[in-house]
C-alpha cells in the first residue's frame, strides 16, 4: 500500500487535483491528503454505478453472497494495515480500532448469509400471490466519522446483497481507512458496483440532490438528517436516517454496584464517548448514588486519555476539531453553571484534541449537559427515587435511540424497557448491535429501520405478482 489515497469509481482508481487535508486527532496535525470529489467525479461514480446495476441486479444471489464474503476475507487480510491508518485518523487506539475492522468482516459475512424473502400472501385454487423484494437501483450511503467502517458496511452488506449498487461517501474527518478498504474491494467486486468518493462539506448536498440515486442512506447528526429529508423530498428518494441520540439509562437500587459499574463506565464513555448510543444521561437510584458515583470515579481517574499510538491509553481524543470545541463549550457552560464535575485523571496537553472524562454530579434535568447530546466524555450522573417519575424523564426527550436499565429483577427490568420511548433497550449490558437485529430510532433518532431483515428490505421495493391457476385471460 503506498501513502497515496484515491476513490474507487467504475473500479478503477480516481485521484483529484484538489486534496483535502486529513488530521492525526492526537496531534492535530495533517498526516494524509484525501481526494477532493468533483461535481463531474460524482457524476461518473452515479453513472458506472448505474451501468453496473443492469448486471449486479441479474447476477444470482448465491454469487452476490459469496463476492460479499471474499470482501470480508479481503478486508480482513489487510486488519492490521486497516487498523493502524485507523487509529490515525479516527484516534481510537489500536485494539479498537482493529476490532471495528473484524467487526465489519464479520457483519459482511453475516449478511451474505441472509436471504431475500419471497412472502406468498395467497396461494389458493383460482391464484398464487407472491410478493418479491427487487433492488431500488443506485443508493446514496453517508457515514459519520464516530465508526466510519463498521456504519459503512452496515450499508454496504445489505444493499449489495439486495442488488443495488453504490456510491458511498465516508466523512470529511476519516475519508482514509474507506478508501482504503475501496482500493482492495476492487479486485474483488465488479466494477461499478462500489464507488467510493471523498470530499468536503459540499459532496453531501450534491449527493442528496442528485437524481441519480434511488435511495440514500444516511448515519449522522439530527440536525443533517433532517437537511438530508428535506432535500430527498424533491424527486421522493427513498431515504434510511440513523440520527442522534440522548440515551438514558436507569440503574434500579437492588443492582451490584462493584460488579456493573466497569460495564457502566465503557457504556458511556467507550471511543471517548462518541457513540450514538452511549448512555448520555445516567439515571441512579438515590439508594446508591453515592456508591455508583463514586466507584465510577474511581475508575476515570484510573484510566489513561491520550494518543492511541501509545501503549496503556484506553481513550484517544476527541475525532476533530469542531466536535472538540463543542465539547468543551458544553464543559464550560457546566462550569459556568456551577455544576459539580468530577474530573479523571490528566489529558496530554499539545495541539491534540484530548478531554478528560468528567462526570457531572447530579445536574438539574434541564442543565444543557442533560438535555443535549454530549458526543463527548461528559456523563451527567442524575439521582432519582421513583420508578414512574424516572420513565417519565427518560421519555422527555426529543430522542428515541436506545436505552438501558440495570437491575437484578430482570423481569421488573423488562416491563421498565417496554415503557421506554426508543427502538432498542438493553438490559444489564449496552453497545451490543447484531446484523440481524433491526435497529431503528424513534422519534427524531431516525427515520427507517437498520439491520436484521427489515433493515435488509429497505433496500428494497416488493413486488406483489398475482399468478392465475388456470392460463385463462
Ligand atoms: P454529521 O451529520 O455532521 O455528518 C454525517 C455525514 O453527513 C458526514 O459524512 C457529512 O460529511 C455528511 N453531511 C454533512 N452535511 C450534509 C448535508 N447537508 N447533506 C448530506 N450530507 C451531509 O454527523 P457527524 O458529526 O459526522 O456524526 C455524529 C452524529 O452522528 C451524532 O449525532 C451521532 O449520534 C450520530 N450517529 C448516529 C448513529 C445511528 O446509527 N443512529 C450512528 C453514529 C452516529
Amino acid at each position: 500500500m503506498t501513502d497515496k489515497f484515491t476513490m474507487t469509481i467504475d473500479g478503477a482508481g480516481v485521484g483529484t487535483e484538489a486534496t483535502l487535508p486529513v488530521v492525526n486527532p492526537a496531534t492535530g496535525e495533517v498526516f494524509a491528503q484525501a481526494p477532493l470529489a468533483t461535481r463531474e467525479d460524482l457524476d461518473r461514480a452515479v453513472t458506472a454505478a448505474k451501468k453496473a446495476f443492469v448486471g449486479w441486479r441479474a447476477t444470482p444471489v448465491a454469487e452476490r453472497q459469496a463476492l460479499l464474503r471474499a470482501s470480508a476475507d479481503a478486508i480482513e487480510a489487510h486488519a492490521k494495515a486497516l487498523g493502524e491508518l485507523f487509529l490515525r485518523e479516527q484516534g481510537r487506539p489500536l485494539e479498537g480500532a482493529t476490532a471495528e475492522i473484524h467487526q465489519a468482516a464479520n457483519w459482511l459475512r453475516t449478511v451474505a448469509a441472509a436471504e431475500i424473502p419471497v412472502e406468498v400472501t395467497e396461494d389458493s385454487e383460482s391464484r398464487r400471490i407472491e410478493v418479491h423484494h427487487e433492488p431500488l437501483g443506485v443508493v446514496a450511503a453517508i457515514v459519520p466519522w464516530n465508526f466510519p467502517v463498521l456504519l459503512a458496511i452496515w450499508k454496504v452488506a445489505p444493499a449489495l446483497l439486495a442488488g443495488n449498487t453504490m456510491v458511498l461517501k465516508p466523512s470529511p474527518f476519516t475519508p482514509l481507512t474507506m478508501l482504503r478498504i475501496g482500493e482492495i474491494l476492487r479486485d474483488v467486486l465488479p466494477a461499478g458496483v462500489l464507488n467510493i468518493v471523498s470530499g468536503g462539506d459540499e459532496l453531501g448536498p450534491w449527493m442528496t440532490s442528485h437524481p441519480g440515486f434511488a435511495k440514500i442512506s444516511f448515519t449522522g447528526s439530527t440536525a443533517t438528517g433532517k437537511r438530508v429529508m428535506e432535500s430527498a423530498a424533491k424527486d421522493l428518494k427513498r431515504i434510511t436516517l440513523e440520527l442522534g441520540g440522548n440515551d438514558a439509562a436507569i440503574v434500579m437500587p437492588d443492582v451490584d454496584v462493584d460488579a456493573v459499574a466497569q460495564q457502566i463506565f465503557f457504556g458511556a464513555f467507550w471511543n471517548s464517548a462518541q457513540i450514538c448510543v452511549a448512555t448520555k444521561r445516567l439515571y441512579v437510584h438515590a439508594d446508591i448514588y453515592d456508591a455508583l458515583r463514586d466507584r465510577l470515579h474511581g475508575i476515570a481517574r484510573m484510566i489513561k486519555v491520550g494518543d492511541g499510538a501509545e501503549a496503556g491509553t484506553v481513550l484517544g481524543p476527541i475525532q476533530n476539531a469542531p466536535q472538540f470545541q463543542r465539547v468543551q463549550a458544553l464543559l464550560e457552560d457546566a462550569r459556568a453553571a456551577g455544576l459539580n464535575l468530577l474530573y479523571g485523571g490528566d489529558v496530554p496537553q499539545g495541539k491534540g484534541y484530548f478531554v478528560p472524562v468528567v462526570i457531572v454530579d447530579n445536574p438539574p434535568e434541564d442543565a444543557r449537559v442533560v438535555v443535549e447530546e454530549a458526543f463527548g466524555p461528559i456523563l451527567p450522573m442524575i439521582k432519582f427515587d421513583d420508578v414512574e417519575d424516572v420513565i417519565a424523564r427518560a421519555n422527555d426527550s426529543p430522542y428515541g435511540l436506545a436505552g438501558a436499565v440495570w437491575s437484578r429483577d430482570v423481569d421488573a427490568a423488562v416491563a421498565i424497557a417496554h415503557r421506554l420511548d426508543t427502538g432498542t433497550v438493553w438490559i444489564n449490558q449496552n453497545l451490543s448491535l447484531l446484523p440481524n437485529t433491526p435497529f431503528a430510532g424513534r422519534k427524531q433518532s431516525g427515520v427507517g429501520i437498520e439491520n436484521g431483515t427489515a433493515g435488509l428490505l429497505e433496500f428494497t421495493q416488493p413486488k406483489s405478482i398475482y399468478i392465475p391457476k388456470a392460463a385463462t385471460a
